[in-house]
């Protein structure tokens, strides 16, 4: 089976995880072995057949900026592009596209299968073998037998297989998606060597044919005029684009769900895995919103060469033949044939507070952990841990520094962050929300954020980095001209004011200073005052220097406070701290810290368990013992750290 028994980085999974991972350790020089159960499901997409979203969509752009590959697939393989809350403030806005899931994963695959470094081997991976505390190798078992193989740095990313039940009514069975086997074995492995493992669930709807589906009756969604790709590289969107259309449930819906709840295995109570509750099945919706008399359903295409069309908004786990019922009240849908029921599942994962932030394990040395094996649900989340793990995994072979992403500067920092530090109670997603830096951690911006880490782990080409650094310095020149440059009223200038809707000058005025009116544009202001032809810039750049010049105020309060925070990281923690008199400490948190004496604020916030509000805690008493606390001020939430 196995010509080379020795690689330097073992992959285990070929779901989003596992193929950022092993893309990244490979293209990075190391020797990589793919380890996957089924060589034909690479990079699969196990239930929305889309790309991004709100909190998602600044994912995809960082792994993007660091060289990863989401993006790229997502142009390449994307039906429908749109950008979300355009309505709401930059912060919040986010891109999505509706991938061809066929053409995503064939691309995906053909890209590993052709990667120089990189061997794909279907197999089974049950037994992680160790020298002491520090990874060796890995069983790997397949029909005919099984190896060994040895390796310096192991990424494990199982997604939903380890110890994967499926249920579907009153059917259960052992998988870790449909039509695939679970994982069995490993998380035996896993509690052997000291890990704690937690159960989690997550939902898919059924999906349906197209042709039984009657979308007169349904309101057409079709994608964004100009469309535009996740990539800031050399991508194109090639597919021809499609439309999605919405409907809605309705009370004869909700009764036929209602009327059988007791063939739930949700709420008969065969589930025990913890779901997560952002992202209901339609049967919790219908119980936990007894008020509301629709859900919305968009219904998306899942391919350009399949009839099947995923309804996204109704997760269920009910048995098929309810599914079938419930599905055929909702409107355009009477004739509706099911390709395929809905289903649950359950599966282990970790306890990822186990991890060091590079998602290394704490207790095994070599061993890295990325996906939805780390409590997360969703492709994007998948992807960033995978992409961040396999560069670790390749560092960590290399005996170089790790790769460490802060809250203050990525999204996918403070994903890493609140998973080490907060653990998982449920599927752990993405909200912008989490962000406490958002108006800083744009879309637009994460190449400016992050390409430099790309570049410098080897990810990213000299001439892909150079080209962040011109568009730099373009926006910088550009932004200085526009702070330097005075605009003098006169009439012309009036009238062209008054054209734009935008109130007259009454002295002259800064080109930044009019840049922060909310009715002009860059392109007005270029019209206002002829811009010197080497300052023009393009789309990408002038969106960029509209935010932060319309919302330099804010992303300067938010700079101190991360330079502040920086600060505060180095903040040394005197010897004689007693941590049993520290006011909003637990018990556990307490002897945690009376244990590691951390040195400094920043180790103290490395402690799993740590919160943002038990640093503050611990902030407060250190800065009282130093006499810095002054009475009756409040300590500050170091949530950014
Ligand atoms: C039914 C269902 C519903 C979902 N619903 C949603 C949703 O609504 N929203 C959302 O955001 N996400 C959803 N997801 C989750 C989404 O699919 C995952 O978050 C994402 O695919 C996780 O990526 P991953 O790489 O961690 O794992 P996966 O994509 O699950 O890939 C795991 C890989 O590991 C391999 N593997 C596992 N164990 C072994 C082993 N021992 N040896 C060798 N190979 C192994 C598998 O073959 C597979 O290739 C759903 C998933 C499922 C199955």
């Amino acid at each position: 089976m196995f010509h080379v028994k020795q690689f330097d980085v073992v992959v285990v999974g070929a779901g989003h995880a596992g193929c950022e991972a092993a893309l990244a350790a490979s293209r990075m020089g190391l020797s990589t072995l793919l380890v996957t159960l089924d060589s034909k499901k690479i990079a699969e997409m196990s239930c929305n057949p889309s790309i991004g979203g709100v909190g998602k969509g600044q994912l995809v752009k960082e792994i993007d900026a660091l060289g990863g590959e989401m993006g790229k697939n997502a142009d390449f393989t994307g039906i429908q592009f749109k950008r979300l809350n355009t309505r709401k403030g930059s912060a919040v806005q986010s891109s999505r596209c509706q991938s061809d899931k066929h053409k995503y994963a064939k691309r995906m695959a053909g890209l590993i299968l052709d990667q120089p470094n990189v061997s794909v081997v279907e197999g089974e991976v049950k037994n992680i073998s160790v020298d002491g505390a520090r990874v060796r190798g890995v069983e790997v078992f397949w029909e005919a037998g099984s190896a060994e193989v040895l390796c310096k740095s192991l990424v494990l990313t199982t997604g939903t297989f380890m110890q994967g039940l499926m249920h579907c009514g009153e059917i259960k069975s052992a998988g870790g998606r449909f039509g695939e086997k679970a994982s069995l074995g490993l998380s035996d492995c896993l509690r052997k060597q000291g890990f704690s493992l937690l159960r989690l669930k997550t939902g898919t709807p059924p999906r349906l044919i197209r042709s039984s589906i009657d979308f007169a009756q349904m309101e057409e969604q079709t994608g964004d005029r100009n469309p535009r790709k996740f990539s800031v590289w050399n991508t194109r969107i090639v597919l021809p684009q499609v439309s999605c259309f919405l409907t809605h449930t309705n009370q004869q819906t909700h009764k036929i769900i209602r009327d059988n709840l007791h063939r739930s295995p949700l709420f008969g109570g065969e589930i025990k895995g913890i779901g997560p509750r952002y992202c209901p099945s339609i049967e919790d919706k219908v119980v936990k919103f007894p008020q509301k008399d629709r859900h919305q359903i968009f219904f998306e295409p899942e391919s350009l060469d399949s009839d099947w069309v995923y309804p996204n908004g109704i997760s269920t786990s009910l048995p098929s033949d309810v599914q079938e019922a419930f599905v055929k009240t909702i409107p355009g849908c009477q004739n509706v044939v099911l390709a395929r029921p809905g289903y649950a599942v359950e599966y282990d994962c970790i306890d990822p507070r186990q991890l060091e932030r590079n998602f290394e394990a704490k207790n095994l040395s070599g061993v890295f952990f990325a996906g939805q094996i780390n409590g997360t649900s969703g492709y994007e989340e998948a992807a960033a841990q995978g992409l961040v793990a396999g560069i670790n995994a390749a560092l960590s072979v290399r005996c170089m520094p790790p790769l460490i992403l802060s809250r203050t500067e990525s999204y996918i920092g403070v994903m890493i962050d609140d998973l080490v530090t907060l653990g998982v109670s449920e599927p752990y997603r993405m909200f912008t929300s989490r962000a406490e830096f958002r108006l800083s951690l744009r879309e637009d911006n994460a190449d400016i954020r992050l390409s430099e880490h790309g570049y410098r782990v080897g990810l990213l080409k000299r001439e892909d980095f150079a080209q962040v650094k011109q568009r730099k310095y373009k926006i910088e020149c550009l932004g200085r001209y526009l702070r330097e440059t005075q605009l003098i009223p006169n009439e012309g200038i009036q009238k062209q004011l008054d054209r734009l809707g935008s109130p007259q000058l009454s002295g002259p005025q800064s080109l930044n200073q009019l840049l922060k009116r909310p009715e002009l544009g860059l392109n007005n202001i270029s019209q206002l005052a002829a811009l010197p032809g080497e300052l023009q810039v393009d789309e990408m750049c002038a969106e960029t220097l509209e935010l932060e010049v319309k919302y330099e105020g804010y992303i300067e309060i938010q700079k101190q406070e991360i330079i502040r925070l920086q600060k505060m990281q180095q903040l040394s923690i005197p010897n004689g701290v007693e941590y049993s008199k520290i006011a909003g400490l637990s018990t556990e948190l307490r002897e945690k810290l009376s244990t590691a004496r951390p040195k400094t604020l920043a180790d103290a916030a490395n402690i799993s368990g740590v919160t943002p509000s038990a640093l503050s805690a611990l902030l407060y008493h250190v800065k009282k013992k130093k006499g810095q606390g002054k009475k009756g001020s409040r300590p500050v939430t170091p949530s950014a750290i």
